[in-house]
C-alpha cells in the first residue's frame, strides 16, 4: 500500500504505521509481503479467540444472511440471552441489569451517566456528581471518559472537558478525595494503558469501603481485563470486591464492536425509558459473536488455559526484564527504549505494543499454546 496515498486521505491521529497486515490465523498476523507475525497485541486485547476463527467466521455468515441490525426500537433476543449469560457467571446478583453499547469508551460514558442519574434522581442528591478517577488511569477519548482519563497529553487542545471530575496526584490521597459529593469512582483493576499495573486488592477493597460509606459507587472499568484477560472471568474477582457498575468491550466480540454495562438492581434502575440509548448497540450481529465468544471462554478448560499460558509468559519475562507485572496474559515490562524494542521484535517476527518510553505490553489472545509461548520465548531472547 502506498503510504503517501495513505496521508492524503486519512487523518492522521495515529502517526505512521508500517505494517499493513492483510490476513491472521490463530495467534498469527500476515503482511502483504507474506512475513508471519506472532500476534502478542491481538488487535489490543480483543481477539481473544485468535483471529480468522472458524466458529466466529460461521457465527458472522450465518446471523449477516438472518439479520443485522435492527436498532433498538425492536428487542433483540441475543441481548437477553447474553444479559442472562453475564449475570448467571458473574457476582453480580441475578436482579442486576445489563446494556449493550459498541465500545469501550461508550461503555464508560454509559457507567458515568448511569451513576450521575442514580445519585440525582434515585437518591435525590443532584449536589452529588463528581467523578472520582485513579492517577494512571485510561478510560477513553469521547469527553465524559477523556474527563476520567488524567493522561494530560490526552487533553490537550480539547479542554474545557466535562465539570466534576477529579484525579488527585497520587494514590495516597485517592481516599481522602471521597466525599458527600462523590458520586462514584471509575477504576481498573490492573491499570493496562498505565503499563499493566495490577492494584493491590487491600487499597481496592479501602476504596469500596469508603465510597459505600459516603453512598457513592464503585465503577469497576473492566474494557480491557474483562471476558477472560486476566484468568478469571473479570479481574475484580481475583481482589475480593463487587463493583456497583462494571464496564466491558474489549475481549467481548473478537474484534465486532461491542460493548456492555452491568449494574446493581437499583443503581440500573436509574436508566427509565428514553434515558439513555444508542442505535446500534447490542444489534443482532454483534450479539450473535458476543454469546459466542462467551460461550466459549466460560467453557471448563478455558480460563485453565489462560492461568497455564500465562504463568509460562510470565516465567519467561521474569528471566529476560525488570519490573515485570499483570495477571493472566496481560504483561508489562521495562525496556531500554520501547520504540526500538517494539521494532526489533517485529523483525523477528513478534508483536508486542509500548505503553510508555520504556514499557512493553503484551496481550495476547488467549487461545495460545505451549508451542506459542516456546516461539515467544525464543524471539525474547534473541531481544
Ligand atoms: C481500551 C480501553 C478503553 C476504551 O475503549 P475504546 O473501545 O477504545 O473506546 C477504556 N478503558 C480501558 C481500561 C481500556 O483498556
Amino acid at each position: 500500500m502506498d503510504l503517501l496515498q495513505t496521508k492524503d486521505v486519512l487523518m492522521s491521529n495515529y502517526g505512521e504505521r508500517p505494517l499493513v497486515i492483510v490476513r491472521g490465523e490463530g495467534p498469527f498476523l500476515y503482511d502483504d509481503k507474506g512475513r508471519r507475525y506472532l500476534d502478542f497485541t491481538a488487535g489490543i486485547a480483543v481477539c481473544n479467540l485468535g483471529h480468522a476463527h472458524p466458529g466466529v467466521a460461521q457465527i458472522l455468515a450465518d446471523q449477516s444472511r438472518t439479520l443485522i441490525h435492527t436498532s433498538n426500537l425492536f428487542l433483540v433476543p441475543g441481548q437477553v440471552k447474553l444479559a442472562q449469560k453475564l449475570l448467571e457467571n458473574t457476582s453480580f446478583s441475578d436482579d442486576a441489569r445489563v446494556m449493550f453499547v459498541n465500545s469501550g469508551t461508550e461503555a464508560n460514558e454509559a457507567a458515568l451517566k448511569l451513576a450521575r442519574r442514580y445519585q440525582s434522581v434515585t437518591a435525590g442528591n443532584s449536589d452529588k456528581h463528581h467523578i472520582l478517577s485513579l492517577p494512571g488511569g485510561f478510560h477513553g477519548r469521547t469527553m465524559g471518559s477523556l474527563s476520567a482519563t488524567p493522561k494530560r497529553a490526552y487533553h490537550e487542545g480539547f479542554t474545557p472537558l466535562v465539570p466534576g471530575f477529579d484525579t488527585p496526584d497520587t494514590l495516597d490521597v485517592l481516599l481522602e478525595h471521597i466525599d458527600e459529593h462523590t458520586a462514584a469512582c471509575i477504576v481498573e483493576v490492573v491499570q493496562g494503558e498505565a503499563g499493566v499495573y495490577p492494584l493491590e486488592a487491600s487499597f481496592l477493597q479501602a476504596l469500596q469501603q469508603k465510597l459505600h460509606e459516603f453512598g457513592a459507587l464503585l465503577i469497576v472499568d473492566e474494557i480491557q481485563t474483562g471476558v477472560g484477560r486476566t484468568g478469571t472471568f473479570f479481574a475484580y474477582e481475583q481482589v475480593g470486591i463487587q463493583p456497583d457498575i462494571v464496564t466491558m468491550a474489549k475481549g467481548l466480540g473478537n474484534g465486532v464492536p461491542v460493548g456492555a454495562v452491568i449494574a446493581s438492581a437499583s443503581v440500573a434502575a436509574a436508566f427509565t425509558p428514553g434515558t439513555h440509548g444508542t442505535t446500534f448497540g447490542g444489534n443482532p450481529l454483534a450479539m450473535a459473536v458476543a454469546n459466542y465468544v462467551v460461550d466459549q471462554v466460560l467453557e471448563p478448560t478455558f480460563l485453565a488455559n489462560v492461568r497455564v499460558q500465562g504463568e509460562r509468559v510470565e516465567g519467561v519475562l521474569r528471566n529476560r526484564f525488570g519490573n515485570v507485572s499483570g495477571r493472566g496474559l496481560m504483561w508489562g515490562f521495562d525496556v531500554d527504549d520501547a520504540d526500538v524494542f517494539v521494532r526489533d521484535a517485529k523483525e523477528l517476527g513478534l508483536l508486542v505494543t509500548k505503553c510508555g518510553t520504556k514499557r512493553i505490553r503484551i496481550v495476547p489472545p488467549l487461545i495460545i499454546q505451549e508451542e506459542h509461548v516456546s516461539l515467544f520465548s525464543s524471539i525474547v531472547r534473541q531481544l
